[in-house]
């Protein structure tokens, strides 16, 4: 099969250039925009972009490349394209660090002193756009969130306090513990049985632990299983379903991890 170049800048199709007013603010606004994942980007706005200043065409980069000046970044930008990086969920980390020092040092407010009133709100939003940026996309588990959101593929669960099929058991030996401890506190701290319920409660901790690395493996496992299939140019089907498979892994790690705090706090109050 032939490799899919997939061009950096994904903005929905025909869509007008920012004005400088409202760039801001459209900047990672995506709704009504194409899900440029699940159709063919276009790259028309992105390479038609020039310069205010000297007319010089920009591609879409955060700086003009003939002089220098910040420009306002093409609509539906997304995180991504931010960093000029390819959409892929496995990223090369020390790069995205490079590229978020090197952007965060070009657009340090004291390069822009004698700058005009648009460039300095420029480089100021610019900046804390930056660090959202980079916060999502160097956390593996925000990343997927965030391209599934792009995608428009990220749906929470609908039963959203149901327990993975595979924990039941120990969400209903939880609970009950956990009925049972305030029993025995309010009956007055009965220590044997306290103790004993507090060893409940640590083995079960121990279990959402180990299902939260579980569930973070398997979504590495899917996340790389994508990144194959952007590279095969996979049917949309399949990436469809390998988006779903994602979804609901985020949603049984949002359950578990819930899991795992509310134990912590119990065993931290006994
Ligand atoms: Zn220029």
């Amino acid at each position: 099969m032939g490799e899919v170049r997939r061009p950096f800048f994904l903005p929905g199709g025909g869509a007008p250039l920012p004005n400088h007013e409202e760039f801001p603010s459209r900047l990672f606004d995506l709704a009504g925009q194409d899900h440029p994942i699940m159709s063919a980007p276009s790259t028309t706005a992105a390479t038609s972009i020039t310069c205010g200043n000297c007319s010089a065409a920009t591609g879409g980069a955060h700086f003009c490349p003939a002089c220098g000046k910040i420009q306002p970044l093409p609509p539906g930008t997304d995180y991504f394209a931010f960093f000029g990086l390819q959409r892929k969920l496995a990223l090369d980390l020390p790069e995205l660090e490079r590229r978020f020092h090197s952007l965060s040092w070009r657009l340090h407010p004291d390069n822009f002193m004698r700058a005009s009133e648009l460039e300095r709100q420029l480089s100021l939003d610019r900046s804390s756009q930056l660090n959202d940026a980079y916060r999502t996309l160097r956390d593996p588990v925000a990343r997927v969130e965030y391209m599934l959101g792009l995608a428009g593929m990220r749906k929470e669960g609908q039963k959203k306090q149901q327990a993975p099929p595979e924990l039941l058991e120990e969400v209903f030996e939880l609970n009950e513990s956990l009925d049972r401890l305030r029993e025995a506190r309010e009956s007055g701290e009965n220590a044997a049985e306290t103790a004993g319920l507090r060893g409940k409660l640590e083995a079960a901790q121990q279990k959402f632990e180990s299902s939260l690395a579980d569930a973070d493996q398997e979504l590495t496992q899917v996340s790389a299983q994508w990144d194959r299939a952007l590279d095969s140019g996979t049917d949309d089907a399949t990436k469809k379903k390998l988006m779903e498979r994602m979804n609901s892994i985020l949603n049984r790690r949002s359950y578990i991890r819930n899991l795992v705090e509310s134990t912590q706090k119990v065993l931290a109050g006994t």
